[in-house]
């Protein structure tokens, strides 16, 4: 007898493996955009990037900055610390990333092997802070999507992960039982403090193995534990 009927998924970074895919646009886009007259190389403009966007994904999640300061920022920032002070530029860039980023297919290790497993016996539902239209597409394109009741989008619903709201509106809308339900996710933060605070079981997913305090239901390092546990 499975303890547990319905089954919510973070995407990024969980499933959708958001970092390579990141870094090969990133990449692309520091070809296309000529960025080597400006970065000594294309691992020093990522270093930089990286904590930028960082930082203002932070204020996002906290209403202190708009999307499109987001989107903006993130790039103009970046290309202000190579002495690049252009928005225009900043401004086009944000948005070939976002559309170029969202196509690229690449998935963690044995996502699709464990999909197939758990389709006969579980509902599953995407949980997951983000752009509709992103977010969308990035299910759509990589094969993701046929697997998914619901997805809940907080950009949609009006309220991020960790907030109890993200969670309860999510085990509304499914018809979901509490006690049935399961969240699998990478962000100790997002995905586990907020299903914890909610009163849901969890899987800490922590490919990296990064040290914690928390005390979590159960922590995987690949997704291939969860073949046979569940
Ligand atoms: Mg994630």
């Amino acid at each position: 007898m499975r303890k547990y009927k319905q089954l919510f998924f973070d995407l990024d970074h969980t499933l959708w493996d958001f970092a390579t895919n990141e870094r090969i646009t990133l990449n692309q886009l520091y070809d296309s955009y000529n960025l080597k007259s400006h970065f000594s190389s294309f691992n020093e403009f990522y270093e930089r990037y990286v904590p930028i966007n960082a930082d203002l994904w932070a204020l996002y999640r906290n209403w202190e900055i708009r999307k499109t300061d987001l989107n903006t920022g993130r790039f103009h920032n970046t290309f202000l610390t190579a002495g690049l002070d252009d928005v225009e530029m900043a401004e086009k860039f944000s948005l070939d990333f976002i559309r170029q980023n969202s196509l690229k297919t690449n998935v963690m290790p044995f996502t699709f092997d464990l999909l197939e497993y758990l389709k006969p016996h579980y509902t599953m539902h995407i949980i997951t802070n983000g752009f509709i239209e992103t977010q969308k597409l990035k299910l759509e394109v990589s094969g993701l999507r046929p697997y998914f009741k619901n997805i809940f989008i907080s950009e949609e619903i009006g309220a991020q992960k960790p907030k109890i709201a993200f969670f309860e509106y999510a085990i509304k809308s499914s018809n979901a039982k509490k006690t049935e339900s399961l969240v699998i996710g990478d962000s100790l933060e997002m995905d586990i403090l907020g299903a914890k605070n909610f009163g849901l079981d969890h899987v800490y997913y922590n490919p990296y193995s990064i040290p914690h305090k928390e005390k979590v239901f159960k922590e995987i390092k690949s997704l291939n534990e969860l073949i046979g546990w569940l």
